[in-house]
């Protein structure tokens, strides 16, 4: 694609020679030209490409009212001459410094000291066009993502050799001797416009001039032929890998305790300490470029700094950043104490989101460092490390490079090379060259496959491991009988099971009969009827004249579930009632010996409790069915715990988190799955609508109406990136507002810095009706029933995974009254709303999590954030494609060779083992 500029080029020719009848492009160069210019602007560099472009669309938009050929002959002459710089601009469209009226008071800046802070010259390679595509997608990127999604269309191939585009000019136009002295330097097509007309020593004085080539392209991951080493010295190899980090050079206890921060204790931790995204060098933006609310990475020169009295007392660091194209302010709330790291004349790269203050552009506390020069002709694409104070992000930078091309080069790959052949993916040391320092963004998006397979591929093969070991050591298997299950449902349950319900009990019952233990996870939506089945599973014990155990994440989820299933158990068929205890943490210490005592005596049937079930101290006589609820809440230790209260009990794990099928497998491939998949009948689905922010109040006035009939509220107020810090004050600030909305009613607050004892209070008051709207952070307790609750208004909606708000939503619904939940937004982009609408139409949270999966990767499914696959990297990138292959690889190679014994497995056993070892969140 020729550029912008060499096509005006060949138009206005054409239109020479043409006579100058404004007929060389249909419509005439006035319409032509204003698409041009997005064009050109798109990729201009400088802001003297800028004013060009702008000059040159005022002359072709007057270029219809010329009325005589001569006049339009030499303005087609005059364009063609400003754009291969053979006259100076006209004054208006010259750079100018801005003027001083843009912007607060500030010193005078000092050229010298920016001078010498600039980079070295640049020896002025290869045009750094960027294609319009490219530059538009890094305008739009979304501000927590570093590149382009996956699923969008491929960057444009970037030339990497195109003919300097001034030569064809050169060519024909040989009254344009000018042309050959601007040739004579690459830059000819956008530098030397105006060369004329700025010394060339003083081109932009504060400008960093990134020219450099453009980034290479690879469509296919390369394998590299795998180093000779003996099998031993693999093995000793890999085994480094766990070495403490102070084995690295330049690692002393010093460093080696601020990695500790970062989570980095081992030399596998610290190769695996990835960015949190990478900066395009090549691609940064002119300040005078960028619009607000975007963000944007810009390097730029400091101009003047100061201090300057914040709000209560708050003390903020100012600065002026300017980069040669415009000047802008940035502000540091409360970090006066970088006046002592960040000095008028530095060069600096932030990166952040612009904003608007009076009519100008700013940032606040955007994320900054040092610009490195180097990594501006280097290394372009520039990792971007999490950092820790006391270590800086030039520092750490170099010791990941050290470390990087230390142990690239020298890791045994211990993927089998069939396995990569089969999955076309990257080799290993590669792969951790180009995770932290990618030579193109196509590198990185190979270097990431194979890093995420790398992860599945592990953890689906350490599950399946955990899965053999667990299965070898024999179960107790239960007899049901037909005739106890038919009078069992029927005596306990007022209603009819729903199919799903049945098949799952089903399942659970062809699972005790075994002399393997049960291991199954039951995925049911919020409201599917978990508990039914949990009974029922339960009575299968007490049948069996066993014991069974429920544990429940909070003390009034164990409450509830208590009454319910004590009351529903009463009405089992048999000789004598079970009987059923509540161990929490909230009982009498007298209390606790006695249901202690209870359990191991075999007096106590059923135990429903928390984590106090696990404590040591507590004994089972004989405990064959162990359930968790809600099991993202637990660990897996907490799971093994349980486990351990019996001899090896038949378990069964619940949740209410919708995971996409494809990724469940992997995630427990150590559980067998049953998904209910139908709601009991007659439930009525929650209406959910999507609310403009600007109907804030007509919500408030709905909730209101709902108040009246006697129902009660949620109100939601998540932030992004649970973090307490942040999501805590803004719903203190809600509930300030929400009790003045609401003054004829009781509204409470629930966030996550209340003590436990606290939150169980406030659940258990908005449960008793005490208060009537709750607002709340999204640490809200899962799965306890307010069936009074019939409205949950969600703030902020467009910022959460639709899976994630599904849950929400299911705090609703839970009784007989129709019930309401209402999405506010706080964007204005349509893509946004457009998202939530399946809320509106599905009540599917399967559907939904598939739609989270393909529209925002896995990072959104909340399972896999809580459960313990935490640990998993990048699982925003993760992709059903990249799954599916991992799984199928795994089992090829489970199937092959299931405990790993073969020699082309045995470096993967071994790094199955590490992963045993050093996390404990395996299944
Ligand atoms: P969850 O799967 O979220 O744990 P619950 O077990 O709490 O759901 O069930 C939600 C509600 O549905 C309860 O009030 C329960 O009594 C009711 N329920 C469960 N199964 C059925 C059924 N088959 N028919 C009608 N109502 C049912
Ligand atoms: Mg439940």
């Amino acid at each position: 694609m020729p550029s912008a500029l060499e096509t005006l080029v060949k138009i206005l020719k054409l239109e020479r020679e043409q006579g100058c009848k404004d007929s060389a492009v249909i419509g005439g160069l006035a319409s032509f030209g204003e698409k041009w210019a997005s064009d050109a602007h798109a990729q201009a560099r400088k802001p003297e490409h800028h004013l060009l472009v702008d000059e040159l669309l005022s002359i072709m938009r007057n270029y219809t009212t010329l009325e005589s050929k001569g006049e339009r002959l030499k303005t087609v002459s005059y364009m063609l001459d400003r754009i291969v710089g053979r006259v100076p601009p006209p004054p208006e469209y010259q750079v100018k410094d801005a003027p001083p009226t843009e912007l607060p008071p500030v010193e005078a800046p000092k050229p010298p000291a920016a001078v010498e802070a600039r980079p070295p010259a640049v020896p002025r390679p290869e045009p750094p066009r960027q294609e319009k595509p490219e530059r538009s997608e890094l305008m739009a990127r979304p501000p927590q993502r570093d590149r382009p999604k996956r699923d969008q269309p491929p960057r444009p191939q970037q030339p990497q050799a195109r003919p300097a585009p001034v030569a064809e000019v050169d060519d024909e136009d040989r009254d344009l001797p000018v042309v050959d002295e601007v040739l004579g330097e690459r830059e000819a097509s956008y530098d030397s416009y105006d060369a004329p007309a700025r010394p060339r020593g003083d081109r932009g004085r504060h400008a960093t001039e990134p020219d450099i080539k453009p980034l290479p392209r690879l469509a296919r991951p390369p394998r590299r032929p795998r180093p000779q080493l003996s099998p031993d010295e693999a093995m000793d190899i890999l085994r480094g890998l766990s070495q403490p980090v102070t084995v690295v050079k330049g690692v002393g206890p010093g460093m080696a305790k601020l990695l500790e921060r970062l989570g980095v204790y081992t030399v596998n931790d610290l190769l695996l300490l990835l960015p949190r995204r990478h900066d395009d060098y090549t691609s940064q933006v002119m300040i005078s470029r960028v619009v607000p609310g975007q963000t944007y990475t810009i390097i730029g020169t400091v101009i003047h700094t100061d201090v300057r009295a914040g709000k209560n007392g708050r003390k903020d660091f100012f600065l002026v950043l300017d980069d040669g194209s415009a000047r802008m302010r940035v502000t540091f709330f409360g970090q006066h104490y970088l006046s002592r790291q960040v000095r008028v004349g530095q060069q600096l790269v932030l990166r952040g989101e612009t904003g608007i203050f009076g009519n100008q552009i700013q940032m606040t506390n955007p994320e900054w460092e040092h610009l490195d020069a180097e990594n501006l002709h280097t290394n372009r694409i520039v990792p971007v490390y999490p950092l820790t104070e006391g270590l800086s992000a030039r520092a750490l930078r170099k010791l990941m490079r050290k470390t990087v091309e230390y142990w690239a080069d020298r890791l045994p790959d211990y993927v089998p090379e069939a396995t990569l052949e089969r999955a076309d993916l990257a080799d290993l040391g590669w792969t951790l060259k180009n995770l932290h320092f990618p030579e193109g963004w196509d590198h990185l998006d190979h270097a990431r496959n194979r890093y995420i397979f790398d992860q599945l591929l592990l953890l689906q093969l350490a599950v399946l491991k955990n899965r053999r070991e667990w299965q070898s050591v024999p179960g107790q298997p239960i007899f049901v009988s037909d005739e106890f299950l038919q009078s069992f449902i029927e005596a306990v349950f007022p209603y009819p099971l729903t199919g799903a319900q049945i098949r799952a009990i089903d399942d659970i019952r062809r699972d005790v009969g075994r002399a393997i233990p049960m291991n199954r996870l039951l995925q049911g939506d919020v409201g599917s009827g978990k508990t039914a089945v949990a009974m029922v599973a339960l009575g299968m014990a007490l049948a069996n004249g066993k014991q069974a155990a429920l544990m429940v994440p909070t003390s009034i989820l164990a409450e509830q579930h208590y009454q319910n299933i004590s009351a529903a158990l009463d009405n089992m068929p048999g000789d004598r009632r079970p009987v059923v205890a509540l161990l929490t943490s909230a009982i009498s210490e007298t209390e606790r010996e006695s249901i202690y005592r209870g359990m191991a005596d075999g007096s106590i049937d059923v135990v429903i409790g928390t984590h106090a079930l696990i404590q040591p101290g507590v004994e089972f006589k004989d405990l064959a069915v162990a359930i968790i609820d809600e099991q993202h809440r637990f660990g897996v230790e907490q799971r093994g715990a349980l486990r351990g209260k019996g001899s090896n009990p038949h378990l069964l794990v619940m949740t209410a988190t919708p995971i996409p099928r494809t990724l469940a497998l992997t995630m427990y491939a150590d559980l067998d799955l049953t998904i209910i998949d139908e709601m009991p009948p007659g439930r009525i689905p929650i209406k959910t609508r999507v609310v403009e922010p600007v109907q804030r109040e007509r919500v408030w006035q709905f909730v209101e109406a709902e108040l009246d009939k006697g129902r009660q509220a949620f109100v939601v107020h998540p932030l992004v990136e649970a973090s307490d810090k942040i999501e805590a004050p803004a719903a203190v600030e809600a509930y300030e507002r929400l009790k003045q909305v609401f003054f004829r009613y009781k509204v409470g607050l629930l966030h996550g810095r209340m003590r436990p004892a606290e939150k169980e209070q406030v659940m258990a008051d908005f449960a008793t009706n005490k208060f009537h709207v709750l607002v709340t952070t999204s640490v809200a307790e899962v799965g306890v029933n307010i069936p009074n609750a019939s409205v949950m208004v969600i703030e902020g909606a467009n910022r959460f995974g639709l899976a994630q708000l599904h849950q929400f939503r299911g705090r609703v619904g839970r009784g007989e009254h129709p019930s309401y939940c209402l999405l506010l937004t706080d964007t204005a982009s349509d893509e946004a709303r457009e998202r939530l609408h399946a809320l509106e139409e599905t009540n599917d949270g399967f559907r939904l999590a598939e739609m989270d999966w393909k529209l925002r990767g896995a990072g959104d499914l909340v399972g896999l954030r809580q459960s313990g696959s935490s640990r998993l990297q990048l699982a925003q990138e993760m992709t059903p494609q990249l799954v599916e292959l991992a799984q199928r690889e795994a089992r090829t190679i489970y199937e092959e060779d299931a405990d790993l014994s073969q020699p082309q497995h045995h470096l993967l056993a071994q790094r199955v083992a590490m992963l045993h070892n050093d996390s404990a969140d395996v299944s």
